[in-house]
């Protein structure tokens, strides 16, 4: 397998297998089925997998289902579809924590057989008060000394029914003096009349993360537990517990490491905002384009590809940081740079007419696909008396000799064609453009001029009878501040011009473009086939050719 960097993680993978602590590398990626995975969760998803694949190991994909308030299967779905077409695959079956509802509640009773779990009473206010402060130690439950037996039968009525939501908990023992907030006693289960999509109502207690998370690790023989830094105090209830339960209390037991998690500018990554700008109607849904879901940047036209090399460019490591959009955008350029065909698509047109060129006449050019890839082929464009050109390609005067576009009596050439030049031209009672007129030399199609006049532009058009109406989708940053979820109003700092829609024009080649299909379109940027609307040609700007956010 290829080299990749080393990592805090993979100098960790190379100790445990050099000293034998492990055979075989075994991660997972645990998604609560709450939401729609974003570009975070890639991160995540391409270290574990990634890490499986390069140590010839396995990543399970996990759902970590044990919160059913707020899960639903719609989630499920488009997380496991979201897995698939980064290129991953899950060992063996897919894994819900649900499926060991029975083994955590085994694992409950051991507990507090063992003297090591209690069920108390305390409501959620008493709870916190007891708790105390990083200042000073907590003050133990009342129910903490109640002896096994009868936390036992009370144990078992909360599975039964017998008590109401946050009427009482199951919490572990641990240190009500700990320096870590964590192991004063954390709650393991708690009462939820709530219907399971995968359980159903067969239970109404469901257990805590910090005991479900690792009892699943364990039972699925998972060697590196990989998590985001938030949960580094919860590590210790994550040994402490997988210590005190006999089945697990192994030399080659689980263990948890934490890496940062990926921040992006001008984007939100916390699903409560995520719910919240779909919720709130503010995007499209999920998949709009301009949210940071793995969905939303594949109907943008982002790549497997791209975004697997946009994990490998930021690393892992253990400090939080703010990673600029230019990384990720800088990775689907150089992607598409390479694979996508390359087009020619007029967005705001003005008429073109060449009045030295024949009537009727209509003259097919082999262009190439991909200028630099011979190997892409050719497609057919067309060339005429009428064709369109971009309203920002034409002035009436060229303001300065850096100018390199159509004015009148100044030459450019058109991309694949002909040279021309601006002869008049025609406007609306608003003074806007609406027709240029032009001659063309009709000895300049692929060669310079003989006389050997130098003509520097260049710009790009669509011929008039065979061009494709198309909707243009182009996208910017949904939000004008860099860290949006710092603002007391999120919402507030929405970019009102995150999306503009342009009417235009595309070449024949693109008539029937698949879904997603990736094109450069010449001078205007790299624009992708909407996965949604297929009933008319709507294409969705992916990126632009430059990085315009480095200034
Ligand atoms: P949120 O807190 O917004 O609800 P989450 O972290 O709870 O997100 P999960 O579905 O539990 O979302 O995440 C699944 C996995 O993806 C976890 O292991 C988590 O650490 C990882 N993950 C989530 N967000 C990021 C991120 N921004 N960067 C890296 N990894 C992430
Ligand atoms: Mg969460
Ligand atoms: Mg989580």
């Amino acid at each position: 397998t290829a080299e990749r960097p080393v990592n805090f993680i993979r100098n960790i993978i190379n100790d445990d297998l050099a000293t034998q602590k492990h055979q075989q590398v075994k991660t997972r990626f645990p998604p609560e089925p709450n939401g729609y995975l974003h570009i975070g969760h890639a991160k995540s998803i391409c270290l574990n997998f990634g890490l499986a694949e390069d140590y010839q190991g396995g990543c399970n994909l996990r759902f970590d289902d044990t919160n059913p308030a707020k899960e639903d299967m719609e989630y499920v779905e488009s997380i496991k579809r979201d897995v698939e077409w980064l290129g991953f695959q899950w060992d063996g079956e897919i894994k819900y924590s649900s499926n060991y509802f029975e083994t955590f509640y085994d694992c409950a009773v051991e507990l507090i057989n063992k003297g090591l779990a209690y069920v108390c009473f305390l409501n959620a206010e008493e709870t916190r008060e007891y708790r105390g402060s990083l200042k000073e130690p907590g003050k133990e439950s009342p129910f903490r000394n109640t002896a096994p037996q009868e936390n036992l039968a009370l144990f078992e009525k909360m599975r039964a029914g017998g008590f109401k939501e946050g009427e009482c908990v199951l919490r572990a023992k641990i240190d009500m003096a700990s320096s870590f907030m964590c192991m004063r006693d954390p709650t393991l289960y708690r009462v939820r009349f709530e219907h399971h999509h995968q359980t159903g109502d067969k239970w109404c207690i469901y257990p805590m993360y910090d005991f479900a998370h690792c009892i699943s690790d364990a039972i699925e023989g998972v060697t590196h537990s990989l998590c985001t830094l938030e949960f580094q105090d919860n590590r210790r209830i994550y040994d402490w517990l997988l210590e005190h339960l006999d089945a697990f209390n192994r030399p080659d037991r689980p263990h948890q490491y934490e890496f940062s998690r990926l921040n992006l500018e001008y984007t939100v990554m916390s699903k409560r905002m995520l719910h919240q700008l779909v919720g709130d109607k503010l995007v499209e849904g999920w998949d709009d384009p301009r949210m940071p879901t793995i969905s939303g940047m594949r109907r943008r036209g982002y790549t497997p590809a791209s975004l697997r090399d946009f994990a490998e460019r930021i690393g892992i490591s253990k400090v939080d940081s703010m990673t600029e959009m230019g990384i990720l955008e800088a990775a689907i350029r150089d992607d598409l740079n390479v694979v996508a065909p390359r087009t020619m698509a007029v967005m705001d047109p003005i008429k073109l007419v060449i009045e030295n060129y024949p009537e009727g006449e209509l003259e097919s050019i082999q262009a190439p696909v991909h200028p630099q890839n011979e190997e892409m082929g050719k497609r057919e464009i067309f060339f005429g008396r009428e064709l369109y050109i971009d309203r920002a390609d034409f002035m009436e005067t060229a303001p300065n000799g850096k100018y390199m576009r159509l004015a009148i009596n100044k030459e450019v050439r058109l991309r694949n064609a002909y040279i021309i030049k601006g002869e008049r031209f025609e406007e609306d009672a608003d003074g806007n453009v609406t027709t240029v007129y032009c001659s063309y030399d009709p000895e300049t199609l692929g060669k310079n001029p003989a006389d050997g006049r130098k003509v520097k532009g260049v710009i790009h058009f669509v011929e008039a009878s065979k061009a494709l109406p198309a909707e243009f989708r182009v996208y910017d940053r949904l939000f004008t501040v860099a860290n949006p979820a710092k603002e007391d109003d999120f919402e507030a700092v929405l970019n009102s011009e995150s999306l503009l829609l342009k009417q235009g024009f595309v070449e024949p080649s693109m008539a029937n473009a698949p879904v997603e299909q990736a094109y450069q379109c010449e001078r205007e940027g790299y624009f992708c086939r909407d996965n949604k609307i297929t009933d008319r040609l709507v294409f969705n700007r992916t990126v632009g050719l430059r990085d315009v956010w480095a200034q």
